[in-house]
């Protein structure tokens, strides 16, 4: 007998997939000019240059079995350094290279950390809407996912839900800023709001409640938005960080933990990281992909192209009509569905070739998700035909 808990995962649908395989099949049909798929967060902006340069050069310089060798368990001990340096720089945060653990992705990080954190029947706070594969990780961890919804008018952070939600068995809350998938940054007041929450269950017998930060997008923001770094502000905090989004190698698989030192078991927390990357077979994240980010310390993406299709769709969609909540980060869209159904309205959006994610894959209703991750030419052909779906319902 195998896992059936597994099985099922692996057999579940995922509506973002469904999507993928109904775009591929319509592209074929009437030619992918015509398929405005807005449903992937792929980057579609290059690596830097630098990136592919740095490859070609690491393989020039360096003999094969050293570069493409095992590194330690937590990573390569120069990168860990060199990331420990620049979180030093960029955030006026110390810290050094044995609190750094080298991991294949955002995804990793979080598995890793929830599983370093938790014991069975613990919870983890997430705030609705959320990244699905959440939930995944917190139930592998053997804890539950809390889900509190965000704000109703801007989705900011419904503190005093949070509150509401704390028990004796939260253990942490996962926090998304810039968010999938709504584009929202949070802003520095509602994660300080929320820091003085927590701040009074610091002295619980069970232990501090942890404060996740997921900061694939940390780099994507428009204008002067500030993303706050919370290690500066609250002790207990671990950070999940990844390369996917900001040099747009999603692929490489390569992003880090950062446990903050001033944790208070700081030591024994990264020796449960360490463990749960042994025991989830995440030990030596890819050694060249640890090279290259490391020489490529303080590359920052040009996502000019992501600022101007965020302004083309926003202002569209707000001149037609549509309620969408302005995206401040990432390159996502929330916009809210004229019907209560965000299923059906995504049916209807596919009358007129736009593939849209509906919000209940992030664990509320009436919104869909829109990926501007896609090229300008094909935003600006889409909007006639956002144009007749607004007619649809607004005649
Ligand atoms: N967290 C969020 C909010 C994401 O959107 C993603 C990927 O889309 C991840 C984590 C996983 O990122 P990675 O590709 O680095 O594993």
């Amino acid at each position: 007998m195998i896992s059936k808990k597994m099985e099922e995962l692996g057999k579940k649908p995922s509506a973002i997939r469904e999507i993928f395989e109904y775009s591929n099949k319509r592209k074929k049909e009437i030619g992918a000019q015509n398929v405005f798929d807005f449903s992937l967060g792929n980057p579609n902006i290059p690596a830097p240059a630098e990136v592919n340069e740095t490859i070609i050069k690491l393989i020039n310089e360096r003999e094969s079995i050293d570069l493409h060798g095992y590194t330690s368990g937590p990573g390569d001990l120069n990168t860990r350094t060199v990331i420990a340096n620049n979180i030093k720089k960029r955030f006026n945060f110390e810290v050094d290279f044995t609190n750094i653990y080298m991991t294949c992705g955002a995804a990793a990080s979080l598995e890793i950390s929830l599983k370093a954190l938790c014991n069975r029947g613990d919870e983890v706070i997430v705030l609705a809407p959320y990244f699905p594969e959440y939930k995944v990780f917190i139930e592998n961890a053997d804890a539950k996912a809390i889900e509190v919804k965000c704000r109703e008018n801007d989705l900011g952070i419904d503190v005093s839900a949070v509150k509401k939600a704390i028990t004796d068995k939260t253990k942490a809350i996962i926090v998304n800023s810039p968010n999938n998938p709504s584009g929202v940054v949070f802003s520095k007041n509602d994660i300080k709001d929320l820091i003085s929450v927590l701040n009074q269950y610091s002295n619980r017998d069970s232990g501090p409640i942890y404060f996740i930060c997921d900061e694939p997008y940390r780099e994507i923001v428009y204008g002067n938005i500030e993303v706050t770094y919370v290690p500066n502000l609250y002790n207990e905090t671990i950070v999940c960080y990844s390369y996917s989004k900001s040099l747009s190698l999603p692929g490489e698989r390569i992003g880090y933990i950062m446990v903050s030192p001033l944790c208070k078991n700081s030591s024994d927390i990264f020796a449960a990281v360490c463990g749960a990357g042994r025991a989830s077979g995440y030990v030596c994240a890819p050694s060249l992909m640890q090279y290259v980010v490391s020489k490529c310390d303080g590359l920052l993406p040009d996502i000019k192209k992501y600022a101007d299709n965020r302004n083309l769709i926003y202002n569209s969609l707000t001149e037609i009509g549509f309620d969408v909540i302005r995206p401040d980060g990432a390159f996502y869209l929330f916009m809210k569905s004229p019907i209560k159904d965000a299923k059906e309205f995504c049916e209807t959006a596919k009358k007129f070739e736009l593939l849209l994610v509906p919000s209940d894959s992030f664990g509320i209703e009436g919104y869909v998700r829109i990926a501007y991750c896609v090229s300008y030419e094909q935003i600006e052909k889409s909007i006639p035909a956002f144009k007749l779906l607004y007619k649809e319902y607004y005649k």
